[in-house]
């Protein structure tokens, strides 16, 4: 099997069945990477406690996927063990009243993290061009405008000090069948079903494309799209962490320095 790019080719339009959602590198099990995500998760915590103590970044990791396609389990996975007074998780659901009185962005940009914090998107700004457009919550001349709203959003954030990092998890239809069907007969997962899911699984073809456009139009340089491939769990860990760390080593980030005349102060018995 050939290799697969992370992030798609910045002005080339996606194509999703280009990208194989069992892709799994040079990976053959989750023993493979077992040691590997150990690593990334120590690193982590070790680049959170620079980042607060900088207090000059913020990081925020952006996760859209299908239903069952991890959002969830990769929160819980990759962020297991890092300081939870620096993180913030946002699960963006249906619009209240008050948000729908503003413009898409109100309610996400007061989640965007501040300066020494990660913030995780469970859903984003995106369902504003995804389920709004195949449910046709609004006119397609709005939605349409949307994509151009939030490159000028992120552009906005990455220059205000905000690192962002945007995963798609790609599973395959198959294997979001196989996650349904085990919240129908695991009790631990009961509550993770909705009726409503199966309307969206019947508009697959429909959400792709419009996956396709959000993944094509808003991959820029400064905030690019990844294509996580997601059926197999352990291959998606792997991929979040080694992203998340990367990006978090680029920051080139230190302790600050003690404050001037440190070495005369004593503390007193
Ligand atoms: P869940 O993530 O399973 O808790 O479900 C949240 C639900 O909220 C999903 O069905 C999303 O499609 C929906 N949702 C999130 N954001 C929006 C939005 N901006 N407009 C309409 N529905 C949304
Ligand atoms: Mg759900």
């Amino acid at each position: 099997m050939s290799k697969q790019a992370l992030i798609p080719p910045p002005g080339q339009q996606v194509r999703l069945a280009d990208y194989d959602p069992s892709y799994t590198g040079e990976y053959a099990s989750k023993k493979d990477v077992r040691k590997l995500i150990k690593r990334n998760r120590r690193r982590l915590r070790e680049l959170q406690e620079v980042l607060y103590a900088e207090h000059k970044h913020a990081l925020l990791i952006v996760l859209q996927a299908m239903d069952a396609g991890g959002k969830d389990g990769s929160i819980r996975h990759v962020m297991r063990g890092v300081n939870p007074q620096g993180v913030q998780v946002t699960s963006f659901k249906v619009p209240t009243p008050e948000e729908l009185a503003h413009d898409f962005l109100w309610r996400v940009h007061r989640r965007v993290p501040g300066r020494g914090s990660i913030g995780i998107f469970n859903r984003s700004h995106y369902e504003d061009v995804l389920v709004v457009r195949v449910e046709n919550l609004v006119p397609p001349e709005m939605w349409q405008r949307r994509y151009e709203h939030i490159n000028a959003f992120e552009r906005l954030l990455t220059e205000s000090g905000v690192t962002v990092l945007k995963f798609y998890l790609h599973i395959s239809k198959d294997e979001q069948k196989r996650r349904f069907e085990e919240r129908l007969t695991k009790p631990e997962k009961f509550w993770k079903f909705s009726r409503g899911d199966l309307a969206v699984r019947a508009k697959w073809d429909e959400y792709m494309a419009a996956y396709e456009d959000a993944l094509t139009r808003c991959n820029t340089d400064y905030a690019p799209w990844h294509i996580v491939p997601a059926n197999h769990k352990w291959y998606r860990n792997l991929v979040l962490s080694n992203t998340i760390v990367a990006a978090l080593e680029r920051l080139d980030m230190r302790y600050p320095p003690p404050e001037p005349g440190i070495e005369q102060i004593t503390i007193p018995d």
